[in-house]
């Protein structure tokens, strides 16, 4: 028999990774190339390239998961700002037509999301809400190691909720217009870039989000402030997550994820924004961190596989 190989790939807007997994999801190599911007067609044939190579060195056909940015509607079809070629389309059945096989496709958020409930600590757990904060934020709910898919694709877009009124009144904060198109969005302020856009409106000075925790640790008032100010506004935002999927941990993963700082104050910043008696659910630092994005997406055709055999 031969064995079985899977592919994860993760799409960005600037370079896409393939990396070929066993069937025990031991990740045995990853390759990327820079994601092509001429057209839909170069898009689809630099996918087959990469697909059709790891097949020839592997002597096989392996399975084939995408994360990529965006909303994956029912329909699978691709609404995605970062990879404005591939939105109206059906990638993963465009996709499977030129390499003769299934293709499983979602959001790289839910990507992320589906391989952390399958870590160490998410398999312990029933419901698992996998969050990142990075150039954005996004995350997805997992019950008994599944991804929750709802009926638009959208669950887990919490990037998206509207700021606080309360903490935009306490800080006086301006509202910012999203990449979305909607006024407002958390993201704006939550991501990594929103730290800088909040000093810029505590200190009229701009300062890059790496300066600004530099600040922080040497004890920068203004820097201080700021943070204070945006571990604020994500207890309110990761509050209504827990209102809406009411997870038993959330895993947190994405660039600001790695700032000590942020994960150490984290449920105590929500605290405030829960009621009375309801406990904070678990709050833990992604194991796979970046490898998620395919190892999320290799998870996905495992069990795309998985269902047709
Ligand atoms: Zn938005």
């Amino acid at each position: 028999m031969t064995k079985q190989y899977i592919y994860g790939i993760d799409i960005g807007g600037s370079k896409i990774e393939l990396a070929v997994f066993d069937a025990s999801l031991k990740q045995l190599e990853s390759s990327r190339i820079v994601t092509p911007q001429s057209s839909y067609q170069d898009f689809l044939n630099a996918l087959v390239v990469m697909i059709l190579s790891a097949d020839k060195k592997y002597q096989c056909q392996g399975a084939v998961g995408i994360g990529m940015p965006g909303i994956i509607n029912a329909n699978q079809e691709v609404l995605s700002a970062n990879v404005p070629h591939a939105t109206g389309h059906n990638t993963a059945q465009d996709l499977a037509k030129l390499i003769n096989r299934p293709v499983a496709i979602e959001n790289d958020c839910r990507c992320f999301a589906l391989s952390e409930a399958q870590s160490y600590i998410g398999i312990q757990h029933t419901r698992v809400f996998g969050a990142i904060i990075g150039t954005g934020a996004g995350g997805g709910l997992c019950i008994d190691g599944k991804l929750y898919r709802s009926a638009q694709g959208i669950a887990g877009e919490y990037g998206h909720y509207a700021l606080s009124a309360v903490l935009q009144q306490k800080y006086q904060l301006p509202i910012l217009k999203c990449g979305c198109g909607l006024m407002g969005c958390v993201e704006s302020y939550i991501a990594g870039p929103g730290l800088a856009k909040i000093y810029r409106h505590f200190s009229g000075e701009v300062l890059t989000t790496f300066e600004i925790v530099e600040g922080l640790r040497k004890g920068d008032v203004l820097c201080q402030q700021s943070f204070a100010c945006y571990v604020d506004l994500i207890g309110s935002t990761f509050a209504a997550i827990i209102m809406a999927y009411d997870p038993e941990v959330i895993v947190v993963g994405g660039g600001m994820s790695l700032v000590s700082e942020l994960m150490d104050k984290l449920e105590q910043a929500i605290t405030p924004y829960i009621f009375t008696g309801i406990r904070v659910p678990k709050i833990v630092l992604a194991e796979f961190g970046d490898a998620s994005g395919t190892r999320g997406a290799a998870i996905l055709a495992k069990a795309q596989v998985g269902a047709l055999s």
